[in-house]
């Protein structure tokens, strides 16, 4: 019998979301306490808990069959897996930043400079991709002090929303590769046909979560006469379901909308008489 087995990150930013994506695909996640590896009690599968550095090179070698990392720790260590999802969270991107005070004026200000990163074989391959020698200085941590105290003239770090760097006095100039979390797989998983079932079981539940994101459902009283145009508001799927009030002239409207046009479709559907809407969030879609 042979049992799935998928790392995620024992602490830091992805573990909560890894450990909510597994829970909403109904794996329930038992506290490792000092265990690295557990065993689902609801779907068959193992969880191995790794620093997130060591996630690609785990299910490269066959640690684990599944893994749910950041892209740019895949695209660093240069494993060779199969990115099977992107996962829709943990945004950011390996930027190049120099300090506010530098007179930059373009990638060939890079020339001849040092510049400090934990992503060194990235940085190495877009330099010689562009044409530009600078020397890069690998650092574990803390990489944007690392202008302030002389450890580099500029830095190659991940950047979210940018506030580390304004905080370090540095100036992001070019955004190399966006990332986010990915769930990856070693190829031979396709070869075992019980890892490849559950596998496909798992994909289906993650695919249902994440189509469900920015959904919401809508339901409302709608007088009859306005039914015709409220359906061409909120079309749904295939079409909205409609139901008889109680009282009659009027009927129950239920629908799926896109988060970011609720408020114009809610404001359409008040116009045309719509009463009683009420919004609730959409857990799981399959289609
Ligand atoms: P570990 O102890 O597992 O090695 P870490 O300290 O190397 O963890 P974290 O800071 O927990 O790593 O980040 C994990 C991943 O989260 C990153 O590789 C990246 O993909 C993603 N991420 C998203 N936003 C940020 C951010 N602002 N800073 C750092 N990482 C981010
Ligand atoms: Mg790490």
């Amino acid at each position: 019998m042979s049992t799935l087995r998928i790392a995620l990150q024992t602490k830091g930013r992805l573990n909560t979301d890894s450990i909510t994506l597994l829970e909403e695909a109904g794996i329930n996640v038992e506290d490792p306490g000092r265990k690295f590896l557990t065993r689902s009690s609801s779907f068959p599968v193992e969880l191995l808990y790794l620093r997130d550095d060591d996630i690609p090179q785990a299910v490269s070698m066959g640690a684990a069959d599944l893994g749910i990392v950041g892209y740019n720790e895949v695209l660093e260590k240069e494993a060779p897996v199969e990115v099977v999802r992107k996962l829709g969270w943990g945004a950011c991107r390996l930027s190049l930043a120099v300090p506010a005070s530098a007179d930059y004026d373009g990638l060939q200000w890079f020339q001849g400079k040092r510049i400090a990163t934990s992503y060194p074989k990235i940085l190495r391959k877009f330099l010689s991709e562009n044409g530009i020698s600078a020397s890069v200085h690998e650092i574990a941590g803390s990489v944007e002090v690392a202008p302030s105290v002389g450890l580099g003239d500029a830095i190659f770090d991940i950047v979210s929303s940018g506030g580390t760097l304004v905080r370090n006095s540095l100036v992001e100039v070019y955004r190399v590769v966006e990332s986010e979390a990915v769930l990856i797989a070693n190829p031979s998983v396709h070869d075992d046909p019980e890892k490849e079932s559950d596998l496909k079981r798992l994909l289906f539940r993650f695919d249902s979560i994440m189509k469900s994101h920015g959904k919401k459902y809508l339901l409302m009283n709608i007088p009859n006469d306005s039914l015709e145009e409220a359906i061409r508001i909120v079309p749904a799927m295939r079409s909205p379901t409609v139901l008889p009030l109680a009282q009659s002239g009027w009927s129950s409207l239920h629908s799926v909308v896109e988060e970011d046009v609720l408020w114009d479709k809610v404001h359409a559907l008040k116009e045309i008489g719509a009463e009683g809407i009420l919004v609730l969030d959409v857990e799981k879609l399959v289609l």
